[in-house]
């Protein structure tokens, strides 16, 4: 499925493989929409821009996997799903561990999909 528009994937593959990207971790670095205790939003720099308007992603405070997250990181989780979540986006998305481009810090897609296509 082609999800980014094409000017959006050559600059996303550009980034790839600069130094910045390879020596440190975005999604600590990036700066929050949103903050929670345990929990922020940031703007995902790359868009998947074929399919939405808005692409957020809630990544945990910590630089984790999802599967070291602890109970009250997965309790707030899904106290934010069902509040902030439900009344911003339209759908949450969470790519499989081949799909992962940074599989150690955890992330959310977050959707406002194209109103138009
Ligand atoms: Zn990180």
């Amino acid at each position: 499925m082609i999800l980014r528009k094409p000017e959006t994937e050559e600059k996303y593959g550009r980034h790839k493989i600069t130094e910045v990207f390879m020596r440190e971790c975005m999604l600590c670095r990036a700066l929050p929409l949103q903050s929670f205790r345990f929990w922020k939003i940031i703007k995902n720099d790359f868009p998947y821009d074929m399919i939405a308007d808005v692409h957020h992603m809630l990544i945990p405070m910590r630089h984790v996997a999802e599967s070291e997250l602890t109970d009250d990181e997965r309790a707030e989780f899904d106290e934010i799903k069902n509040s902030y979540l439900e009344m911003h986006y339209d759908g949450i998305y969470e790519n499989m561990s081949k799909g992962k481009t940074i599989p150690a810090h955890a992330h959310i897609h977050l959707w406002v999909f194209k109103t138009s296509l």
